[in-house]
Order: C-alpha cells, then sequence, then structure tokens
C-alpha cells in the first residue's frame, strides 16, 4: 500500500483519542468519532458550527468557567501562536434532552501555522477525567478510616481545586501584565530614540578605544561623514590636529571615574575638509552594565564661534581706538591749556596797561576776550579731568556712608548756602575707585541743589539696595525736573539744556557720572517729571 492510499479522515476520525480540529475563528471543522461520543454529540450537527453555541457553560452552575477559561487558551495560541495546556476543568456537558451532566477535562490546544506563520487551524485535544475523579473519590471513600479524614480529604481535593484555577487565574493575570509592560518598555524605548534622533544635538557612544557603538543622525547630516566611515576609525583623526591633545588628555582623566564628565569645546572635522566649531560633554559610564560606553553630546556652535570672534576684534579694535581719543584728549587739553594762559595773562596785561588808551568799545572787546578765553580755560580743565578718570585705578573698599559724609565736608558752603536737606539711608560697604565715586555722588549733589526750584528749598535722598549681584543707587531730589525727551542728552558730553546766565556749569558733570559708572560696570540713568524733581540711579556690580 502506498502512502496516497491512506485515508487520512477515516484513521483521524477513529483515533482513540479525544480530538476537535477548529479554524482560526473557532468554528468546528472536524471532530473524530472518539469526541462526538465523549461530548455526546454527532458530528454532522456540529461541524460548521461555533465552538461556544455547541459547548456553552451550564446556566445552573453559576460558577461555572469552562467557556471563559477556553476561550482564554485559545486566543492566547492565536496570539503567541504556541500550545497552550490548561488546567483540570470542570466543564459540564450538554445532553440531548438539554439537561447538564457533570464532567472535569484536561485540554491541550494546539496551534497549526501555515508558512506565513499565520494560525490557519486550532487542534483541541482532551481528555475525559470526570470518570478519575469520581474513581478516585469512591477509591478514597472505600479507604477512608474516618468521616472527619474522609473530609478533610475532600476538602483538600476542593482546596487543590480551587488553587490550581487560582493558579490559572493569576497566570492570566500576569500575562496580562507582562503584556501591558512590555508594551510600554517598547514605547518609552521609541520615545528616547526619537529625542535622540530629533535632536540637533551630535550625539555618539563609544569605547573607550574609539570604536563607535552609536552615532546619532545630526552627526552625519551636520558633518557630513556616513555611519560606515565613523565606523572604520578610531574617532580621533576627525578632530582637529591642533585639539586632539586636549581631548585625548580629558578623555584619559575621566576614564577612571565612574560618572566623571568633562565640558570641552573643539574642532571636528566635516567631510568637505574644512572644520567646526562644536561644544559639549563627554560622560564616562563605562561602569554602567546596561551602558558600557563613553556618552558624547555636542552641538555646532560655529557660527556663534564666529560671532564671538568677531566681538572680540571689535572689542578690540574698540579699545585701541578708545585709547587713541583719550590720549588725545589728554594731549589736546593738555596742550591747549598752556596757550591759553598765555592768552589770559596778555589779555590782562592789556587790559591793565592800555586802560586809558582804549574807548569803550576797546574796553568791552578786551572783556569779551577775557571771559571766553576763561570759559575755555574751564572746558579745557573740564576735558582734562574727564580724560583722566580711571587713569590711577586703585579698587579698594569703601563705606559709602563715610565717603559721603567727605562729600558733605566738601560740599559745605553750598549746601549751607542753599540750606539743602539731604538724607541718606544705610549705604553699603563695597569695593569701587574712591576719588570717582566720591565725584560721582559730588556731581549728582550739586547738580540737585544747583537745579532746584527757585524759592524753595533742595530735598535730596540717597539710596542704595541689592539688585542681583548689583547695588541699585539713587539720588533723588525736588527741582525743577527734566523733559523726558531730553533724558538721555544730559549724559552727552558738554550737552547742557540751560544757557550759563540760568545755571552755571560746562555740561561735562553728567558725562562724568557716566564714565565713572561704567568704569564699575553699571550704568546710570534719569527718570524725572518737569517741575516735580529727578531721580537719578546708578548701578555698580
Ligand atoms: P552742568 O551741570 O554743568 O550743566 P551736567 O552734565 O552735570 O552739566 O548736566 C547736564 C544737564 O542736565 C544740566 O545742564 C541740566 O540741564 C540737566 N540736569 C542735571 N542734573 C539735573 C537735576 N538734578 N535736575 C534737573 N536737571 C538736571
Amino acid at each position: 500500500m502506498t502512502k496516497n492510499d491512506i485515508d487520512f479522515r477515516i484513521l483521524f476520525e477513529s483515533v482513540p483519542g479525544l480530538y476537535l480540529i477548529l479554524d482560526a475563528e473557532l468554528k468546528i471543522i472536524a471532530v473524530n468519532e472518539a469526541y462526538a461520543k465523549a461530548t455526546m454529540t454527532k458530528r454532522k450537527e456540529i461541524i460548521g458550527r461555533g465552538l461556544f453555541d455547541v459547548f456553552p457553560d451550564n446556566p445552573e452552575d453559576t460558577a461555572a468557567d469552562g467557556v471563559s477559561n477556553l476561550l482564554f487558551s485559545l486566543n492566547f495560541i492565536r496570539k503567541y501562536k504556541k500550545p497552550h495546556t490548561m488546567a483540570v476543568q470542570k466543564y459540564d456537558i450538554r445532553r440531548p434532552d438539554g439537561t447538564f451532566e457533570i464532567r472535569y477535562w484536561s485540554p491541550l490546544n494546539t496551534p497549526v501555522l501555515n508558512d506565513k506563520n499565520e494560525v490557519i487551524y486550532i487542534i483541541h485535544r482532551v481528555e475525559d477525567v470526570t470518570e478519575f475523579m469520581r474513581v478516585k473519590n469512591e477509591h478514597e471513600k472505600k479507604e477512608a478510616l474516618t468521616k472527619n479524614l474522609q473530609e478533610k480529604v475532600q476538602e483538600m481535593e476542593m482546596e487543590i481545586f480551587r488553587r490550581a484555577k487560582e493558579i490559572q487565574k493569576i497566570n492570566f493575570e500576569l500575562e496580562k501584565k507582562v503584556e501591558e509592560r512590555t508594551k510600554e518598555v517598547i514605547k518609552n524605548e521609541k520615545r528616547f530614540r526619537a529625542l535622540i534622533e530629533k535632536s540637533a544635538d551630535m550625539m555618539t557612544l563609544a569605547t573607550p578605544e574609539g570604536q563607535m557603538l552609536y552615532i546619532s543622525p545630526s552627526l552625519t547630516e551636520i558633518l557630513g561623514f556616513s555611519i560606515e566611515e565613523y565606523q572604520n576609525s578610531t574617532g580621533l583623526e576627525f578632530i582637529h590636529p591642533d585639539d586632539v591633545q586636549i581631548v585625548m588628555e580629558k578623555i584619559m582623566g575621566i576614564i577612571s571615574i565612574p560618572g566623571g564628565s568633562f565640558f570641552s569645546q573643539h574642532r571636528l572635522l566635516h567631510k568637505n575638509g574644512s572644520y567646526r566649531w562644536c561644544e559639549g560633554t563627554f560622560t564616562n559610564m563605562l561602569h554602567d552594565p546596561d551602558v558600557e560606553a563613553l556618552v558624547s553630546n555636542f552641538r555646532d556652535i560655529t557660527e556663534r564661534k564666529k560671532a564671538e570672534l568677531e566681538i572680540i576684534n571689535q572689542n578690540k579694535i574698540l579699545n585701541t581706538m578708545n585709547r587713541e581719543l583719550e590720549q588725545f584728549a589728554f594731549v589736546a587739553s593738555h596742550d591747549l591749556q598752556e596757550p591759553l594762559r598765555s592768552l589770559i595773562s596778555f589779555t590782562g596785561l592789556l587790559k591793565d596797561d592800555f586802560k586809558d588808551k582804549l574807548d569803550q568799545n576797546g574796553e568791552k572787546y578786551i572783556e569779551f576776550i577775557l571771559q571766553s578765553s576763561k570759559r575755555m580755560q574751564e572746558l579745557v580743565k573740564a576735558l582734562l579731568d574727564y580724560s583722566r578718570i580711571g587713569k590711577e585705578r586703585e579698587l579698594v573698599q569703601i563705606d559709602c556712608n563715610i565717603l559721603l559724609q567727605d562729600v558733605f565736608t566738601d560740599m559745605n558752603l553750598s549746601i549751607s548756602e542753599s540750606k539743602a536737606m539731604i538724607k541718606s539711608n544705610n549705604l553699603p560697604v563695597l569695593k569701587g575707585f574712591k576719588v570717582e565715586l566720591r565725584q560721582l555722588f559730588q556731581n549728582l549733589i550739586s547738580n540737585a541743589i544747583k537745579f532746584r526750584k527757585k524759592d524753595s528749598i533742595p530735598e535730596i535722598s540717597i539710596s542704595a539696595k541689592k539688585q542681583g549681584e548689583d547695588w541699585l543707587f539713587s539720588v533723588e531730589d525736588n527741582g525743577i525736573g527734566i523733559n523726558p525727551d531730553d533724558a538721555y542728552k544730559i549724559f552727552i558730553i558738554f550737552k547742557r539744556l540751560h544757557n550759563r546766565n540760568e545755571y552755571e556749569g560746562t555740561g561735562i558733570g553728567l558725562s562724568h557720572c557716566k564714565k565713572i559708572v561704567e568704569l564699575h560696570g553699571g550704568h546710570i540713568w534719569v527718570v524725572s517729571k518737569p517741575g516735580e524733581g529727578s531721580t537719578f540711579y546708578f548701578t555698580i556690580s
């Protein structure tokens, strides 16, 4: 007899074991004779019908869970494509008259897969263990020594059955939890990967020997090399030759420190042969068994670096120009003093010696020349003072309260003449340039007195408060005030808002103040209302 002559259907139907074949939608597609007999069904009547339509739970047994347990097992094998052995089940069978018969089963469900790894059939093999349970009971009954013992055995049996069910339930729950956790882990992994891969930062994981374990896409995008080109190198040839030694030394410095990290700014090679400035950190994560790598995280700062270098260059140029200008102002004002002195003294001589020979006009003209040259002398002296500010700098600890008392002593005359009322809060002790700070307070107080309202006593209040790292000072007066549109002009050298007939002055006092405040790393401004008074604010770092 050849293989083709074997009638597998007859063979299957007559196999002594209890077999039921389902399709993937849990429809009965084959059942052997033994199964039909054991379940009191007729093969022809049940083929093509849904499994649970043919085998429902016993409605009289409220604790019946055969259907749900069997469904779970079938879903399990449909999902994981693996056989599943169920615990002994109580699954009552419907008699032809519709009543149910108590039955216990030991089921095994096995998937049949096609070449695409899809479940096409499920083999549901059961063993009817009802008789075994019954015989076992009876046998034990007979052997029971006492009623008490018998009950205990029964109890234990029930307990085992209950426990088996519990274990099955716990298993179901565990499997569900594992599934949920797996989903969560996958989601988290995807999220972190997205974070890294969508970041503009360049990130790598490498061995201490420089072998690349991971390279983020931004690195290849920014520098133009492919992942393979990095993987076939030690990594060091991509660092600028002038930077490679310092980077290596820093890496060696952290290699024996778990979690050790350092900040670095260095140049990395671009595929086109140029170099990009990068900045970031290297961290030693070699000790962590889940990482075992040197982690680097860098960003491209080439544009910023260019701008920084540009600013440094511009600052250098500005400083040189400033120095030259100051030098010029110093030399010019210094050298102008001499001819001015001559002009004033000879005009004085002219006035005295030719007193009788000059007519009225002549005298008037000489007086004009004298006044103008004295005024010019004042201006030149002010300019000279301005260019001297901060020349011989020495930072010292200054108690501003004492400094202010000295200023009051110097200004004694103008204070008492104007009857000015000056109060100051507790002022700080800080590091600064003593002569300059003294001049700053003096200028502000003398302006507050000078620009007082006619017929009113000047009231001046000086205070200071901490603002971050800086001190914020204020000098408030009740004077004539300043039009807000003019507020920025008054700090310009020789800029005045009034003519000299109204208020004496050169217009350089506030320029001095500005220069002194800036020398202390701060800035100065005014808040004022015309007719109500002004408050000058300045900061000292
Ligand atoms: P000067 O006092 O010699 O005129 P400043 O540079 O000190 O020069 O001041 C510039 C101008 O700012 C002054 O001419 C005045 O118009 C205005 N100003 C300065 N301080 C005050 C003040 N406390 N109240 C009103 N105006 C002021």
